[in-house]
């Protein structure tokens, strides 16, 4: 049964649209069932209806002419409760209702299940038989399987639908948004360029091309190169290997040498495909036709011929014509954009990203909002291989996606834009006015950098220094550890930027989401396992290089600060204080003057927030991640879209924690800072302005947003907002409660879209 739900998964994967995809369901669980007729009903959100979109068994007629209400029939019964239903009798059953044109009258046997994705009902999927009786429990088991491996193929092909001209409704695509996860502030309207890992064949995008000459013969000299390259292994590591490895040498060079892959690429590239998906869709036929055998054996050709096509695939993209050209107003689309791709296109011809993974909280987010450009996250509906080149509009506040959108959502976003701008140009008179509330209490707002196209913003923001400086982001953009120099130079430029203003520089923070493209890590938990400090007390010459760089930088400046990341136990400050004492005594004897910064840990990991009067004994100030410290408190990974509804820093949970860290803070008398993206929360600010905290570290974009929230309050009022905060149980009330104290204040432009 596996075998089975395995094929149907994996032809419907490929499937080239809607209407192929139902039919390989409807088909293949009818084989696979035994039974008499197989038919899936998608919800109609436009007309709230189920509409038949595919049958195996039923007349044909009835495809997309039977159309039911929720209320209606034994399928609308289903798709009403979410539920279910297995009938030996239908007809006899109070909700029958009689289609004439399905010719169904026939059957006594009826089960149907629901499609459920994301908890919304998108469909259902019904067997029938003749013969009046109910499906066996095997039955049963097998459609609710196939059913919920579905539910987001279906998804997916029903936005790729959308696109191929499949609808299920009159409406026009453009008006019809894929949802997605607000990833960064703004919206970009511009033309979609699909970036994709390298050598993969399976993640090449659809693309059309008119050079087919040049296409064809990039695609032969691929052919050719890869040719070369196995004759070369062959002969090289041939003598050494077994029979049955060598053998394998001349089963590649056959399939090249053979017509099928070859020709038919060349075929596909004359029909007007680029080189890359038409060696794509070649390579997928035949592991299609390799995968669907009985003979375990044959079965593994399949994946010879996936490896062979892997391996053409990176000769042509080896090839400098197959490098891409942005257009001045680049919008990145991707299965899972990474930070590094983001900064490999220049920054003056990016305006937007979109990944169909990731959400508000990854690094990827974080990075576009330090470079002011909007982004949405997690659009895992978003049929990504087939966008390459369609105008696309991302809305950052929302996390709707538009594709080729049409001229009213075109005027509506318009409008926005235009009232975000005067929330802008308003917000600018801020600049230079203190952060000080209403009854005089100053909060310093920092930025958060990592880039050096983020000093600029920062500095124009207003910003009193760094707060934040992920030092990070410049190990990621090269190809090898940075060298003590190298790392010299970069921080300097931070610090002279900023002197005599304060930079906080955090210790290099790699694993979890930010992997460095040279230092891979593997692992099954990576937001568990391997990260920041752990990584760098295990590797002192790694760290030890970083801070004397840092120390080095500071000469003459003072402004430095040093923060620790992913703090969990108190042995880890003591550890790092020795080798920061060390490399600090090293530079003085090598005749440096310099100055011994001020330390401080990350309160990021629950058992931080348990141990703050201990670690604040140990260090000079406190800085709350409360991205990580949200992704630990409440269990929920802060990089997926999945669970992303239920990450909200304003969670109860999170503000006791934050509570309990003030008070332990205070006893020592040390400053609490919060770095993490709450800081940048309007509302969320207003809370930290309450609990009393000391500053703020955001992005630049945020910076101003900040301060009027700053501005328009007293400490004494935040106090008290903070106070009838904490007797709410759940967010989102926290939420609704602090938007409503912002719109109230005259602050309503903040929580809203656009003004
Ligand atoms: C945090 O976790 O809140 C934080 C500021 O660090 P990062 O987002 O880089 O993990
Ligand atoms: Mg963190």
């Amino acid at each position: 049964m596996l075998q089975t739900l395995r094929r149907i998964v994996q032809e419907v994967n490929a499937a080239r649209d809607l209407e192929q995809a139902l039919e390989i369901i409807v088909q293949g669980v009818k084989q696979a069932m035994d039974v008499d007729a197989c038919s899936i009903y998608l919800h109609d959100n436009q007309a709230g209806q189920l509409l038949m979109m595919a049958t195996d068994g039923l007349n044909q007629e009835s495809v997309g002419s039977v159309r039911l209400e929720l209320h209606e029939g034994l399928t609308g019964l289903v798709a009403e409760r979410a539920e279910l239903v297995n009938l030996g009798d239908a007809p006899k059953h109070p909700r029958y209702h009689y289609f004439p044109q399905t010719g169904e009258e026939c059957y006594g046997g009826f089960l149907g299940v629901p499609v459920i994705h994301h908890r919304k009902v998108m469909g259902v999927l019904v067997v029938q038989q003749l013969a009046s009786q109910r499906f066996d429990e095997d039955s049963v088991t097998f459609l609710m399987t196939i059913a919920a491996q579905l539910a987001g193929a279906i998804a997916h092909a029903e936005a790729s639908g959308g696109i191929e001209g499949l609808q299920l409704s009159d409406e026009p695509n453009g008006n019809r948004p894929t949802q997605g996860l607000p990833g960064a502030a703004g919206v970009a309207v511009g033309t979609a360029v699909v970036v994709y890992p390298a050598s993969d064949i399976d993640a090449v995008p659809e693309r059309r091309t008119r050079n087919i000459k040049g296409e064809q013969s990039a695609f032969k000299k691929a052919v050719a190169a890869t040719r070369e390259e196995i004759k070369q292994m062959s002969e090289r590591f041939g003598k050494h290997l077994p029979e049955g490895e060598r053998a394998l040498f001349d089963a590649y060079l056959l399939m090249l040498d053979g017509d099928s892959l070859v020709e038919k690429t060349l075929v596909r590239i004359r029909e007007g495909n680029w080189a890359q998906g038409a060696l794509r869709d070649t390579v997928r036929e035949h592991v299609q036709v390799f995968d669907a055998m009985d003979d375990s054996y044959m079965r593994e050709r399949g994946s010879d011929i996936h490896d062979l096509g892997n391996r053409i695939l990176m000769h042509l993209q080896d090839n400098p014509r197959s490098r891409r050209k942005y257009s001045s107003d680049t919008v990145l689309v991707g299965e899972d954009i990474t930070a590094t791709m983001l900064t490999d296109i220049p920054v003056e011809k990016l305006a937007g990203v979109v990944s169909c993974r990731g959400s508000r909280s990854s690094h990827v987010a974080i990075l576009a909002r330090a470079m002011g450009i909007p982004a949405v996250m997690g659009a895992d509906e978003l049929p990504v291989d087939r966008v390459d080149g369609y105008t696309i509009l991302a809305d950052g506040y929302t996390g709707r996606v538009y594709l080729n959108p049409s001229k009213r959502i075109r005027t509506e976003y318009k409008r926005l834009q235009k009232e975000e701008a005067e929330l802008s140009e308003e917000l600018i008179t801020l600049r230079n006015l203190p952060a000080e509330t209403i009854d005089g209490i100053k909060i310093p707002l920092y930025a958060n950098t990592g880039l050096v196209a983020d000093i600029g913003p920062s500095l124009s923001s207003g910003a009193e220094g760094v707060g934040l400086y992920r030092t990070e982001f410049p190990f990621m953009l090269r190809d090898r550890f940075p060298g003590e120099e190298e790392q010299r130079q970069v921080y300097r430029e931070v610090l002279e930027a900023f002197t005599p203003r304060p930079v906080i520089m955090r210790t290099l923070d790699v694993g979890g989401d930010k992997a460095l493209p040279y230092f891979p890590i593997e692992e099954d938990n990576p937001f568990l396992g391997w990260r920041g400090i752990r990584i760098t007390l295990e590797h002192p010459e790694i760290f030890m290089a970083q801070i004397r760089a840092m120390l080095l930088a500071s000469a003459g400046l003072n402004n430095l600060k040093i923060l620790l990341p992913m703090i969990s136990s108190v042995s880890e400050v003591d550890e790092t204080m020795d080798l920061l004492h060390r490399a600090h005594e090293e530079l003085l004897e090598e005749g440096n003057n310099i100055t011994f910064p001020q330390m401080g840990v990350m309160i990021e990991v629950p058992s931080a927030v348990y141990l703050t009067k201990q670690l604040a004994r140990r260090v000079d100030f406190l800085s709350v991640g409360s991205n990580d410290l949200t992704q630990y408190l409440l269990a929920v990974d802060r990089n997926n879209a999945r669970v992303a509804e239920m990450y909200d820093a304003l969670h109860p949970a999170v503000i006791s924690a934050l509570m309990q860290v003030m008070e332990g803070a205070r006893e020592y008398n040390k400053p609490v800072s919060v770095c993490g993206e709450m800081a940048g929360d309007p509302a969320a600010a207003l809370l930290l302005i309450g609990m009393g905290i000391d500053s703020l570290s955001m992005s630049a974009s945020s910076l101003l947003r900040v301060k009027w929230v700053v501005r328009s309050f007293s400490q004494k009022r935040a106090k008290k907002i903070l106070d009838e905060v904490l007797e709410m149980e759940d967010s989102k009330s926290i939420r609704e409660h602090l938007n409503g104290v912002l719109d109230e204040a005259g602050l309503g432009g903040l929580i809203r879209a656009g003004k």
